[in-house]
């Protein structure tokens, strides 16, 4: 591992709970970088080719998972999502934290390939907010709606695979939980110390 080895977030919680609003946040900082995943959903409005999703058909996905071309890939609510190996490596490599907004699913299958993953779930302080914050969201009918909502309480018996949880109550707060997240975990010792020791026994000439 070099010295400025990034590391691999993972962003997970119901739908609603407001994952890609924190996100949104987190990517502010420049050592961020987002992994655009690939998707059989149809685009909403306003979401964007290449920054929000790929955009595929179930062909060009099978198609992809037949390639070796995901990290992890998984089928919720009745579409096909996956996370595109190709950058991740390289983007850690130079030091960038990656953040992945992925369901518990991948979130699992990511822990099991890469154990150094991290893993932040976000809560919704009730479910009657989620469904709320969904409804509010108006971007799905009202029955992906319901299908959504049906799903929270099993995603969320699934936290204690997870390393860190966020009750998204208040916005700000839970931005600066989970920048707080990313920032102790730089700070771990791990086979980066090596190097940072080679550097003082440089210094004094050993
Ligand atoms: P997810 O990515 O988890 O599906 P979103 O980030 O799209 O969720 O958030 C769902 C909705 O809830 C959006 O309309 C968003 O503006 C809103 N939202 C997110 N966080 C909060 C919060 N802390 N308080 C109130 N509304 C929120
Ligand atoms: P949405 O349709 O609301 O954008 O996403 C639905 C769910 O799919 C969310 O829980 C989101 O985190 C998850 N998701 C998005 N991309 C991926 C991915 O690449 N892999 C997996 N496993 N889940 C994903």
């Amino acid at each position: 591992m070099n010295r400025k080895q990034g590391k691999l977030f993972v962003i997970s919680g119901p739908s609603g709970t407001g994952k890609g609003t924190i996100c949104a946040d987190l990517l502010k900082d420049e050592n961020t970088r987002f992994s655009v995943s690939m998707t059989t959903r149809p685009p909403r409005e306003g979401e964007v080719e290449g920054k929000d999703y790929y955009f595929v058909t179930r062909e060009e996905f099978l198609a992809n998972i037949d390639r070796e071309n995901f990290l992890e890939y998984a089928e919720v609510f009745e579409n096909m999502y996956g996370t595109p190996k190709d950058e991740i490596m390289r983007r850690l490599d130079k030091g960038r934290n990656i953040i992945l907004d992925i369901d518990v699913q991948g979130g699992l299958q990511i822990k099991s390939a890469m154990p150094e993953a991290v893993l932040i779930f976000i809560l919704p302080p009730s479910l009657a907010e989620l469904r709320a914050r969904l409804e509010g969201r108006n971007t799905e009918k009202q029955e992906i709606v319901e299908k959504r909502l049906g799903k929270a309480l099993n995603e969320i018996k699934l936290i204690s695979e997870y390393d860190y949880y966020i009750v998204n109550d208040d916005i700000e707060t839970a931005v600066k939980k989970a920048k707080a997240i990313i920032s102790s975990e730089g700070c771990r010792v791990s086979d980066k110390i090596k190097m940072i020791i080679k550097n003082y026994e440089n210094e004094k000439g050993e």
